[in-house]
């Protein structure tokens, strides 16, 4: 029998493996029809590249740098880049997904834009790119993520951004995309769901993944000027949906020596009940509209999910992940709170640079991975650590009294 080659890409379906589809209500079925429909020639249109193209260049500021980060090289016995998309505008790599969402959102018409937001970076980047086109936001948010992410909630009410409470369950992230998607259904003529990781129903993780593979495509090209070669040994990233991974792996999924390794937060501990490593205890389920690994009780109830670290506080992960997972492309190691704010204090006091600590948890899973001296890896460093500063000072004061 001749094997066949592992597809990493939807088929027509928007299956990758087992993984992925669409799961939605009747009354969204057209519109998320015809989005699959025309997703892909809107993108791949001139006019579409090249407004896309000169916003990422000169709003975003890139090409982020892919720096050679000496003094962790030296530490971890390696050489180590970090891909910079703590420097773009709003301070992680989001703003790549919402700005080619909002130019395809004008090019079929859509005249209001929804979003759902946890911490409130997706929310920040949503509303970021809806006062630059001058298009009405709404932002679906739970009320004790309100609470808890106030300077969030004020950046975005400052973009012109109308930010409404989820008041149901628990509050937080998954009642939010049950209010957006309440929504959505009630206004699907006019309205624009930006969803803002590589998640929820086919077209939308593929589409998402395609925004962000700018991040591999840079590395490719970066890599080559420093190295020689285009490829590493190994790309790292975080996930909490999938969206820096998927954009940092993309380029680099057919090239099969290149070894992709994803970070989960692993919160309190694995086993502890308090963590978000989704791949490592989920199993099958439906969750915003795809068929993927999800923390799920036995009859199906979804586990609330815990890190520190707000972004990687997802019950679920991309299907694209649960996929390249499950046919053994993908590697997957966990870090807990305490690693990911040793790697925190790592890279500031050794690099300088101060990291969110989402993006902190895919160093902190480099001493698991056995490098060798002549191993060249590369880290996407998602996003920039002022979010966090609170969640880092008290941190350390707890440390400091004990
Ligand atoms: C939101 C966020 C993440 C997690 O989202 P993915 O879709 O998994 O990339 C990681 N890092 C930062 C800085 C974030 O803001």
């Amino acid at each position: 029998m001749i094997e066949s080659k592992v597809s990493y890409h939807p088929d027509q379906r928007g299956y990758y493996g087992n993984f992925g589809g669409a799961f939605i209500p009747e009354m969204l079925y057209a519109n998320v029809e015809h989005l699959r429909k025309c997703y892909l020639e809107i993108s791949h249109s001139t006019s579409f590249q090249e407004e896309f193209n000169s916003l990422l260049k000169d709003y975003v500021g890139r090409p982020s740098p892919l720096y050679h980060a000496k003094n962790l090289s030296k530490k971890y016995g390696a050489t180590i880049y970090l891909k910079r998309e703590d420097l773009n505008h709003t301070g992680a790599h989001k703003i790549n997904n919402t700005i080619g969402q909002i130019l395809l959102a004008q090019r079929i018409g859509k005249k209001r834009i929804i979003a759902e937001t946890g911490a409130g970076q997706h929310g920040v980047a949503t509303a970021t790119v809806c006062a630059l086109m001058g298009i009405e936001c709404i932002v679906y948010m739970g009320e004790i993520d309100i609470e808890r992410q106030a300077p969030n909630v004020a950046r975005m009410k400052m973009l012109g951004a109308q930010v409404r409470p989820a008041t149901s369950g628990s509050k937080t992230l998954k009642d939010a995309t049950n209010e957006a998607i309440r929504d959505w259904i009630n206004h699907a003529e006019d309205t624009h769901y930006i969803i803002g990781s590589a998640i929820g129903p086919h077209p939308y993780p593929d589409m998402v993944t395609r925004f962000q593979s700018i991040i591999s495509e840079e590395i490719k090209s970066q890599l080559k000027e420093k190295t020689g070669s285009e490829l590493p040994d190994y790309v790292v990233a975080c996930v909490g949906g999938g969206s820096n991974a998927a954009g940092a792996f993309y380029h680099f999924l057919e090239d099969e020596s290149v070894k992709l390794v994803l970070a989960e937060a692993a919160g309190k501990g694995i086993d502890s009940g308090h963590s978000a490593a989704t791949s490592i205890l989920g199993s099958e389920g439906i969750i915003h509209g795809c068929k993927t690994l999800l923390m799920q009780t036995e009859d199906g109830q979804i586990v609330e999910p815990y890190s520190l670290s707000a972004g990687l506080d997802y019950p679920g992960i991309g299907p694209l992940h649960a996929h390249l997972i499950k046919s053994g492309r993908a590697t997957v190691y966990a870090a807990t709170d305490d690693e990911a704010m040793h790697s925190v204090l790592e890279i500031s006091k050794m690099e300088g640079i101060i990291p969110a600590l989402e993006s902190a948890h895919a160093l902190s899973v480099l001493s698991q991975m056995n490098l060798r001296e002549e191993d060249t890896v590369v880290m996407c460093l998602s996003g920039r650590g002022d979010k966090d500063l609170d969640t880092f000072v008290n941190y350390l004061e707890k440390k400091e009294n004990g």
